[in-house]
């Protein structure tokens, strides 16, 4: 009898401890990540990168440092050309096939074309997912032909709100384009400091078009090599307003990837066989990213390293990274579930957290 008294305060102080540990870890697993900025650098390369090297690209490398990345993920398995590949960003579906999003045109669309009218079904993608969950939206592109999201989510072509609060069928509260990418991003943090939208894309030329005209060409100060540079200045830009914006700073995540790669000799990236034009990089960053990542050891049992294959989507290997896992892995951050019709990335799972995480998932 004499021991009740200290055996129930053992048991009390467990209980406490156990409620205290599972607030806790609650208030960890809560996503602190408010803002997400998908960044697609156009024609980016990964070997670009690492020839740069962290003295040359020290933007790039504090991602990598900071947060999680792959210099082997993958572009849709049969096209390596921009509008396909962006749309596979932003709606998570490959190309072709029955679930695909059948976007295969690579020039400006004309008014009246969209995404919807081509497949002849609604494809939904992260803004419709974002916007109907009240978030704010934008589109900052350096090439015209991106208003092919404009023209599929606008006032007329978005589909109704039916989730929750109705947020209207302007799935895209802002578009801007400009080819001119210094200004570009001005104009994007500008309007970020006055509107901080939740889930923003800003598409980057440089590479591709220093790509085209002179070859995707690996050496020092090439036209190519000095394109790539100007990214890693640019995010660095990005990280200089996030670091001295109170609304933004320690809630907003980057998601760096590429549409395709390209060649030296050929001058194009059209080739969908060729591993310089399939091979391209995923980068994340963000509070809620753990640091010093490479995302296939954190995806054991989700994703696998591919070497140098191109892994087809109805594969019987794990698949690769892809950049259609960009718009999912955003909605994810945002604690938003995936979207509708998605097939890559749709269960969420791509990892961007420390290795035993990906155990106990
Ligand atoms: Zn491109």
């Amino acid at each position: 009898m004499k021991n009740n008294p200290p055996k129930f305060f053992r048991l009390l102080i467990s209980v406490c401890l156990f409620f205290v540990g599972l607030l806790c870890s609650l208030a960890q697993d809560k996503n602190k990540t408010e803002h997400v900025i998908l960044i697609s650098c156009d024609g980016l390369r990964p070997d670009a990168v690492e020839f740069l090297g962290e003295k040359w690209a020290p933007n790039f490398y504090r991602i990598i440092k900071e947060g999680a990345h792959t210099h082997n993920a993958r572009t849709d398995f049969n096209y390596t050309v921009t509008l396909p590949n962006h749309t596979c960003m932003l709606t998570g579906r490959g190309v072709v096939g029955e679930s695909g999003h059948a976007w295969i045109e690579n020039g400006t669309p004309k008014i009246g074309q969209m995404l919807h009218r081509n497949k002849k079904a609604y494809i939904a993608s992260a803004f419709d997912v974002a916007h109907d969950h009240g978030l704010k939206t934008a589109l900052f592109s350096s090439k015209e032909k991106f208003v092919l999201y404009d023209l599929s989510y606008n006032d007329r072509s978005g589909r109704p709100d039916t989730q929750g609060k109705d947020n209207g069928k302007d799935k895209l509260d802002h578009y801007h384009f400009n080819e001119k990418t210094e200004e570009l991003i001005k104009t994007f943090t500008e309007s970020l400091a006055k509107t901080p939208y939740d889930f923003s894309m800003l598409h980057l030329r440089d590479p591709d078009t220093a790509g085209h005209a002179n070859g995707w060409d690996i050496q020092p100060k090439s036209v190519y090599i000095s394109a790539v540079s100007k990214m890693d200045w640019i995010i660095g830009k990005f990280f200089d307003f996030i670091d001295t914006n109170e609304q933004m700073k320690g809630k907003t995540a980057l998601i760096i990837t590429a549409d395709h790669g390209g060649r030296l000799e050929t001058k194009t990236h059209t080739k969908s066989d060729e591993k310089l034009n399939y091979t391209i990089p995923f980068y994340v960053w963000g509070p809620d990213v753990s640091a010093g990542n490479e995302l296939y050891k954190v995806n054991p049992s989700s994703r696998k390293d591919p070497e140098d294959k191109n892994i087809k989507y109805e594969s019987e290997e794990l698949q690769p990274i892809r950049n259609g896992d960009a718009g999912n892995l955003a909605m994810s951050m945002l604690g938003l579930p995936a979207i509708d019709g998605s097939t890559i990335n749709s269960k969420q799972d791509l990892n961007v957290k420390a290795a035993q995480k990906a155990e106990e998932n």
